[in-house]
């Protein structure tokens, strides 16, 4: 397997801008995740590093080896990427075993044993080797899929969206299995998805894209806790964000006042916290914290989100680990855990993370309570 480096990458379809220079590196036998929203670019990129389509400008490596740009243009199949497409793309008419032995190299064609251990490597028992893919579910025809791509030793393996068409249960299964299969293999990979989930539980590094550049480029800890900006981390996962004023190091704001994560300067600013930073208490005689209702509480099981009406209006979340819930209605103390991660007002996005926020949890809202939204 080898390292993926792009350099200073940009694509137009026709007049319009779908790349804008992205430099991005996937050291080798690691992961790394393209996440952004629908239309931003992650799939034009792909097919630009498997050589379906060209750059208008910049260059590809895969190791040392330029394969795009310098004046070359190496043609897809003489790169030695692996390639899974959103629906695994078997051959119908061919079994299990003929769709797996169609990637392998033709001097081990004749090699049962290949055709095993490939599926062992992503999981699948052997007696599924005579199935068709109709007579697979989803998840194994990705698993398939993924052996086939496999077969030939590729130095690089793309998989756009690959659990995409899976239910939420199977997802889960066929990620982990997927996860596992790429790491024994010693892959060097590179997904495309816009599940922040699926990023930040199986890449070694997650590239967010946002309307054709790459944003931020960070393992997924850092992303989540240290996002680039307030787009960035409503992205990410659910957040809290709250309207402050920084004074002598420390946010003020509606929940109190906040050690921050790093400096930031005086004045004004939007605060980020994540959900499961936000403590509840019974109302006391002397309750520590802001006193908030319930609104309602999404029970998961493993855990649940409770949504909080403010005194002020707004709304936030709470992230609880479902043992013992408040119940719909209920009053309930407010206290922080931890630091809040502060952006000066100027540069925070303030209207378009207001309008994201909105978009998703205070539709129907008025104006004043979109600004301060939280997701
Ligand atoms: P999704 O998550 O929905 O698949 P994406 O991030 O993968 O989206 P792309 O498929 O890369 O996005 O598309 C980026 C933009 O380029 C979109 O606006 C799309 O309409 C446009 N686009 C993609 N391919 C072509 C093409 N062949 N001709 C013209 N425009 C294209």
């Amino acid at each position: 397997m080898s390292s993926l480096t792009v350099s200073e990458v940009t694509k137009s379809f026709g007049a319009t801008p779908v790349l804008t220079g992205i430099d991005l590196h996937v050291p080798n036998r690691s992961l790394t995740a393209l996440l952004g929203p629908s239309g931003c670019g992650k799939t034009t990129l792909l097919r630009l590093i498997a050589g379906f389509d060209e750059p208008d400008t910049g260059a590809i490596a895969v190791g040392d080896r330029t394969v795009t740009g310098a004046g070359r243009g190496v043609p897809a199949r003489r790169r030695g990427i692996g390639f899974v497409p959103q629906e695994g793309g078997l051959f119908p008419h061919l079994s299990v075993a003929a769709n797996v032995t169609f990637g392998l190299p033709r001097r081990e064609r004749r090699d049962p044993g290949r055709v095993r251990d490939l599926l062992a490597l992503v999981g699948l028992d052997a007696a599924l080797a005579e199935r068709h893919p109709h007579q697979l579910s989803g998840g194994q025809q990705q698993r398939v899929a993924l052996a086939r791509a496999l077969a030939p030793r590729p130095s690089l393996v793309l998989l756009d969206e690959p659990f995409s068409s899976l239910d939420a249960g199977l997802r889960e299964d066929t990620r982990q299995a997927v996860a596992e299969a790429l790491y024994a293999s010693g892959a060097t990979a590179v997904l495309v998805t816009h599940d922040q989930a699926e990023a930040l539980s199986m890449a070694d590094q997650v590239a967010v894209m946002r309307a054709g550049r790459l944003v931020q480029l960070a393992d997924p800890q850092t992303l989540y806790r240290h996002p680039l900006d307030l787009d960035v981390a409503t992205f990410v996962g659910d957040a809290v964000v709250l309207d402050a004023d920084v004074r002598g190091g420390q946010a003020h704001c509606e929940l109190g006042v906040l050690p921050l994560e790093r400096p930031c300067p005086e004045g004004p600013s939007r605060i980020l916290l994540r959900p499961e930073q936000l403590q509840l208490g019974g109302r006391t005689a002397a309750p520590t914290g802001t006193i908030a209702r319930v609104h309602s509480v999404e029970f998961y099981g493993h855990d649940a989100r409770v949504l909080l009406d403010l005194p002020s209006g707004l709304q936030v979340t709470a992230r609880l680990d479902g043992s013992v819930l408040p119940a719909d209605g209920a009053e309930v103390a407010v206290a922080v855990s931890g630091a809040a991660l502060a952006f000066p007002a100027r540069a925070a996005g303030r209207d378009q993370a207001g309008r994201d926020q909105a978009g998703r949890d205070q539709a129907g809202r008025d104006q004043a309570g979109r600004d301060q939204a939280v997701a």
